[in-house]
């Protein structure tokens, strides 16, 4: 049976994308959606508001604590912070969705075709949007995913109460990367990431770590990011989120991202399937959408591998001038405004 959009991979990009679309769409998973979370999941309070799923909220955070191998410094948030709930933020996204969910496995993309285990589907429009595997895109490019630009993270939950994020850069902690502590309902969730991620012992780090708080771990997760914006196309894909490498570097922030793409690659799609621009045209919009922010990733990309290679000392004296009031404030909202999402929808329902 053909489809006007097939969506490949039901998370934060995918889910985005597929409930702004009308017309015939499959969405399809491996996993029951929002069953097995792909994140640390805190992002700005803005997005939860702007789509719709403020019913996932654990917390809101004003403040935030940034610690190096010396101090600790806490700056109020110029946006407030939060950490929410992945089930919850998934299904309040999937209840708007019109079309239908496959879970399936997908192994691959061949002439417009997505191979599952469950069968072969084809679509006018394709997406990808099964994270830094990127597993349609990576069937028609073999070497798309380059180890070299992955950061590896592994979190726990510990019965650990707060009321600020907490960011720790400290090479004694974790090398070529931070530790953070994201405090949900009840607990945290503590982990560990790296943009070096082989040679790391990161459970052993991990597990001394949240025995600096004489703490222990049940149980640990962990998975990987991009941190370099890949090609937006590829044949007659669209890579959305993780997919197309769209995390900003330094700061492995990846959720907010994959929903702006998300969001405007729904509205290119939309004319496509209505007819108002051909498949090549909305390939090209994408690709050239997704073009026009390559500054900004490269900017985060810069800065990251100053840090990377800056020792405690240097990050310490850098930390101190940056975390000052009026400072701070500016990066902040220069941060904030680089990738602002749209309401997902219009008062009353889907837009
Ligand atoms: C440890 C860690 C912590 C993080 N914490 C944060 C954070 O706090 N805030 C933040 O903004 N970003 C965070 N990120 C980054 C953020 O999680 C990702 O950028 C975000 O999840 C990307 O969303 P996505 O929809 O593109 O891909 P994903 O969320 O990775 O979703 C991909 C989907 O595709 C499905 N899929 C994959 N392969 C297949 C297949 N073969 N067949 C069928 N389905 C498939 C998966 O099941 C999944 O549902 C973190 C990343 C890591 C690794």
């Amino acid at each position: 049976m053909a489809y006007d959009v097939i969506v490949a991979g039901a998370s934060f990009a995918g889910l985005t994308l597929a409930s702004r679309i009308k017309g015939k769409t499959l969405l399809i998973d491996r996993k029951s959606v929002g069953s097995l979370p792909t994140s640390a999941c805190a992002t700005f309070y803005d997005v939860l508001e702007k789509m719709g799923c403020e019913s996932s909220l654990y917390k809101v955070f004003h403040k935030v604590n940034w610690q190096t191998g010396y101090s600790s410094y806490a700056f109020d948030a110029v946006e407030p912070f939060c950490t929410f709930d992945y089930k919850e933020f998934c299904h309040s996204l999937l209840k708007k969705f019109a079309g239908e969910f496959l879970k399936a496995n997908i192994e691959g993309y061949r002439d417009g075709s997505v191979i599952t285990d469950k069968g072969t589907f084809s679509g006018r429009v394709v997406v990808d949007c099964t994270g830094w595997r990127a597993t349609l895109g990576s069937s028609v490019k073999r070497d798309l995913v380059d180890e070299k630009n992955l950061f590896f993270g592994l979190e726990a939950v510990v019965p650990y109460e707060d009321d600020k994020l907490t960011f720790i850069m400290d090479s004694k902690i974790m090398e070529h990367g931070y530790a953070w502590i994201f405090p949900i309902d009840r607990g945290s969730r503590v982990g560990l990431g790296s943009y070096a991620n082989s040679g790391l012992n990161f459970v052993e780090k991990l597990k001394n770590f949240v025995a600096s708080f004489e703490l222990e771990i049940q149980e640990m997760h962990g998975g990987f990011l991009p941190f370099r914006l890949r090609q937006a196309v590829l044949d007659k894909i669209f890579l959305v989120g993780d997919s197309g490498g769209q995390v900003f570097p330094l700061t492995a922030e990846g959720i907010r991202q994959g929903i702006y793409f998300a969001q405007a690659c729904a509205e290119i799609i939309q004319k496509v399937v209505d007819g108002g621009i051909s498949l090549e045209d909305g390939l090209n919009a994408y690709r050239k959408f997704v073009e026009k922010h390559r500054w900004v990733f490269a900017r985060f990309l810069f800065t990251q591998n100053w840090i990377l290679h800056a020792e405690n000392r240097r990050l310490d004296f850098a930390s101190k001038f940056a975390c000052r009031r009026l400072p701070m404030n500016l990066v902040q909202k220069q941060y904030f405004n680089a990738m602002r999402i749209k309401p997902q929808w219009t008062k009353g329902g889907r837009d």
